[in-house]
């Protein structure tokens, strides 16, 4: 007897602006309600209008307490960081990073041939005790995600499984399924998802029913927008008959501490917060 998860709430983006005047829309900012639990923010970041003017992008800054994760359709992110790191994010590619106790950071969007570029960065929490943990990096280049195609759906697995098949990205603490999902028109989407966990799937092209329960009846969804799953055991997805849709869907179990954010930190109390002020300010915060 499965339980299937239905839609509670449809977000609509913000648009803000980031960095050194990065135009994107925020569907989940860091808050101390932590609403969506283990995932602390959720940017769509689009330029394909050249009278928005030259790329700006996200100079070098700091990290602390969290993970990072950057999803490229289109273009690319040249990335730098305070070990010693460099490459480039190019389409298709994923960069897990742990931010751990420290680092810092510069990611700098370029466009790709196509003059776009198109992808997405999610934060998601990190325990209180692996906060203060060593810094990682999963990278992963597009051709090591791997595609499972089920019928008419087409899935890219970055992290979590679909039919066997697991994503790259691996031993991270909130257990996320991390997965960008294509429908053809009409096609239908199952995956089951362990009840307790957070689901939310952002949708950023086409349209569909979501949370779909045993008769068929879902909650319509068009891009862009979020929608956040109840709990439940099995989530369902069709897209509508003439467009398709396409959407990240994310799930992850809760960690259920308190966060206290602050910009680039994400930590449980505001002394950490303090600390991590006074470790920038004495120049140890990437050594701490
Ligand atoms: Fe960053």
């Amino acid at each position: 007897m499965t339980n299937t998860r239905a839609v509670t709430n449809i977000i609509e983006p913000k648009l803000v602006i980031e960095g050194a005047g990065v135009l994107l829309r925020r569907s989940i900012a860091p808050s101390r309600a932590n609403l969506f639990d283990p995932f602390l923010l959720f940017d769509h970041f689009a330029f394909n209008d050249p009278i928005e003017g030259p790329i700006q992008g996200f100079p070098m800054h700091p990290h602390r307490g969290i993970e990072t994760v950057t999803y490229m359709l289109e273009g690319s992110v040249r990335h730098r960081d305070s070990l010693g790191n460099s490459g480039s994010i190019g389409a298709g590619d994923v960069q897990w990073m742990t931010s751990g106790r420290g680092i810092l950071h510069e990611e700098m969007p370029r466009r790709g041939p196509s003059g776009n570029i198109y992808g997405f960065q999610l934060w998601v929490n990190l325990p209180a005790d692996l906060k203060m943990s060593a810094p990682r990096y999963q990278e992963v280049t597009a051709e090591n995600i791997p595609t499972v195609q089920r019928g008419d759906a087409r899935i890219r697995v970055v992290a979590g499984g679909v039919d066997g098949v697991a994503g790259p990205v691996t031993e991270i603490a909130a257990q996320p399924v991390y997965m960008d999902v294509q429908l053809a028109p009409g096609a239908r989407f199952e995956q089951p998802i362990p009840e307790g966990h957070t689901a939310i799937a952002y949708v950023f092209e086409g349209a569909g029913d979501f949370g779909m329960d045993e008769h068929g009846a879902g909650a319509p969804v068009e891009a862009v927008k979020m929608a956040v799953f109840g709990d439940g055991d099995q989530l369902r997805v069709q897209a509508s008959p003439d467009a398709g849709v396409r959407f990240m869907l994310m799930a992850g179990a809760p960690f259920r501490e308190p966060v206290m954010p602050y910009g680039p930190f994400v930590m449980n109390t505001w002394e950490e917060i303090q600390q991590t002020l006074e470790d920038l300010r004495r120049g140890v915060f990437a050594q701490a």
